[in-house]
């Protein structure tokens, strides 16, 4: 398999006040990720994963190390456009991300910094605002939309650049539940498109429906494995609290009852399926 992105012995430390020590958020990590590949990272809070997110298209460089997408070293400044472009990237907060007054102009905005035509950019822009349901608030203002609507019109604006990669970090984080629920919709879309994606989440039902999780504590990898590899370590997924998804919580009390669930049954989804054909 081709890896669009390759992490080799990352240390990011950010220098605080003068005469304070450096602190060290990331810290010998390793990974590679596969094209097309669909990746959780998932950890508590200052475990490095914001860190790590920024390393990766270069608005972050390593202090020792190297990352290379598709190939390119991001500290090579001749690429620095080629790496952004190739590796787009969502926040949490939507209202950070938009730029203009209108949702077309916020969606082009990308495209024209890549020097892309005029009418190329209108038919990015269509499809992209197509690709979230967005297309009809085209010449709305992004200010009085939705916090969902306008994560939406941020990623519009991400997929009209063409990005191999996206990579999100913690997007559903601001939103209520039907908010959530689209975005994760519309990354699954993308990535049966065939982009490349990084979910950083603390939903472990976000997570769940990664092929792939990759669990980052104090500044390091702590686990990397399947979702079901990865939700059948019960233990240590408590020691760096984290939660695992309702459905395998689920499961396994349904089990202590005597229903014999298998272990790779994971997702509410399979639970239900499941469930739906027990006799
Ligand atoms: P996460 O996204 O997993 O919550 P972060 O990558 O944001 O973690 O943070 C990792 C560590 O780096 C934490 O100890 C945090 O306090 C520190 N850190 C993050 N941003 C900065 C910054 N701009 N300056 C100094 N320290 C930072
Ligand atoms: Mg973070």
């Amino acid at each position: 398999m081709e890896s669009i992105i390759r992490i080799e012995n990352l240390v990011f430390e950010y220098m605080s006040g003068e005469d304070e020590s450096p602190v060290r958020a990331i810290d010998d990590v390793s990974l590679r990720f596969e094209k097309g590949s669909f990746t959780a990272i998932i950890g508590r809070n200052g475990s490095g994963k914001s860190t790590l997110a920024k390393n990766l298209n270069g608005l972050l460089l390593p202090s020792s190390g190297a990352i290379y997408v598709k190939g390119w070293d991001t500290k090579d400044e001749d690429h620095i456009w080629d790496i952004r472009q190739s590796a787009g990237m969502v926040f949490q907060n939507p209202d950070n991300q938009l730029v203009s007054s209108i949702v077309e102009d916020d969606v082009a905005f990308g495209p024209e910094n890549l020097g892309i035509e005029p009418d190329e950019i209108r038919r990015r822009v269509d499809k992209a605002l197509a690709s979230v349901n967005m297309g009809r608030y085209k010449k709305k203002a992004p200010h009085n939309l939705s916090g969902g609507q306008k994560q939406r019109i941020a990623i519009a604006g991400v997929v009209a650049m063409k990005p191999e990669c996206i990579i999100f970090d913690e997007p559903t984080a601001m939103l209520d539940p039907k908010g959530r629920s689209e975005i994760m919709e519309i990354i699954k879309e993308l990535h049966e498109d065939g982009i490349t994606v990084i979910l950083i989440t603390h939903f472990m039902d976000e997570a769940v429906q990664a092929d792939r999780i990759v669990i980052m504590d104090n500044s390091q990898v702590l686990l990397d494995g399947t979702p079901a590899e990865i939700f059948a370590q019960e233990e240590t997924l408590r020691e760096v609290n984290l939660e695992v998804p309702m459905a395998v919580a689920l499961a396994e009390r349904l089990r202590k009852r005597g229903i014999k669930i298998p272990e790779d049954i994971i997702t509410s989804e399979g639970l239900v399926e499941f469930i739906c054909q027990y006799k």
